[in-house]
């Protein structure tokens, strides 16, 4: 059983993001913050204005980014297990636990625990108002946690956007300044020369493509989030809804193809019996409704009507030709 999001085992993911959090704070820090504050010994000033946006920029960016650190230790520090299943851990271990009114049994756990409580595989115990298993922080997101869970979100979303803003100002600054004093020619002192203003440029630019990926998922959490907190249901509560409306729509759908195929088959079949009236018309009687009497829209059927046109003139001229016959047997009696 995982007690929280820093037990082990660890995963990748998980990792992952212990690596992103630094990436994004120091790369911030030397591609844009620096870069935009340093002060070129060329120049006699810099814009006050300009650097006063920086500095603003650049302490919202540090402030929601600690924010997001420190939420996310939180998020992953508490142990979101069931209430019913701790006390049972902590004074009876080994004994039967105790049904009631807004219980439900875990079979994996031996133990009553609250009906909104779901077992999580990947934790190995029973998580008090199950949210969801995250993966970036490895641990439950349950009722215990889920604030710190949501503070974290938006500070990431915050600070990465702010960085991604700040990063595509640069770049912008860095292609359309002139020689006038100007982002260039700060990151020209900055970074020794030309050349190294273009490895700065190529790493900008690949930070900058790093932050969008990162801002895009980021946002999707979060807009997710909102939409959840907005129709008060959780994330497991949703998929399980969702599999619903699925399953629901499959059957439908179902339904509808039986019925189609149905209708297609009665069609057929009405369509051949036609078929069969007007040749046995055209063949047997001659005359009568004739060809031109029903017509289907069925391209065969149609063919059909077509033969049974000509059968029927073939019949007619057949009658003709035998009563021809007769005529010249009478004729000869
Ligand atoms: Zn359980
Ligand atoms: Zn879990």
């Amino acid at each position: 059983m995982r007690k929280n999001g820093l037990t082990a085992p660890l995963n990748a993911l998980q990792v992952l993001t212990w690596f992103l959090f630094p990436f994004f704070i120091i790369g911030y820090t030397v591609l844009s913050f620096l870069p935009q504050i340093s002060v070129p010994s060329s120049l006699p000033t810099t814009g006050p204005v300009w650097d006063a946006q920086n500095y603003i920029l650049g302490s919202l960016v540090y402030l929601f980014s600690l924010l997001g650190i420190y939420c996310g230790g939180q998020a992953c520090s508490i142990d979101p297990i069931d209430n019913h299943l701790q006390t049972h851990l902590l004074t009876n271990p080994n004994g039967r636990s105790k049904g009631g009114p807004g219980k439900t049994f875990c079979w994996v756990c031996q133990v009553h625990v609250s009906s909104s409580s779901k077992h999580c595989r990947f934790c190995e115990k029973c998580v008090h108002e199950f949210d969801h298993h995250c993966q970036w922080l490895n641990t439950c997101v349950g009722g215990k946690n889920y604030r710190p869970f949501f503070h974290c979100v938006c500070a990431v979303f915050a600070f990465t956007s702010l960085e991604l803003v700040a990063t595509a100002v640069l770049l912008a600054r860095f292609y359309v300044d002139g020689e006038d004093g100007g982002v260039r020619v700060r990151i020209v002192e900055l970074y020794g020369g030309d050349t190294g203003a273009t490895v700065f440029a190529g790493f900008a630019l690949a930070f900058a493509a790093a932050l969008l990926v990162t801002v895009g998922m980021i946002a999707q959490l979060f807009f997710f989030h909102v939409n959840l907190q907005r129709r008060g249901i959780t994330t497991y509560q949703y998929v399980v809804e969702d599999a619903k409306r699925c399953q629901e729509e499959g059957r439908k759908k179902k339904e509808r193809e039986k019925t189609r195929k149905e209708e297609e088959k009665r069609r057929k079949e009405m369509g051949q019996r036609q078929v069969c009236v007007v040749c046995w018309v055209g063949g047997e009687r001659g005359g009568g409704t004739g060809n031109g009497g029903e017509r289907v829209d069925n391209g065969g059927a149609e063919r059909y009507n077509s033969d049974a046109s000509n059968s029927y003139e073939n019949g007619v001229e057949l009658t003709e030709m035998i009563v021809r016959d007769d005529d010249m047997k009478e004729a000869e009696i």
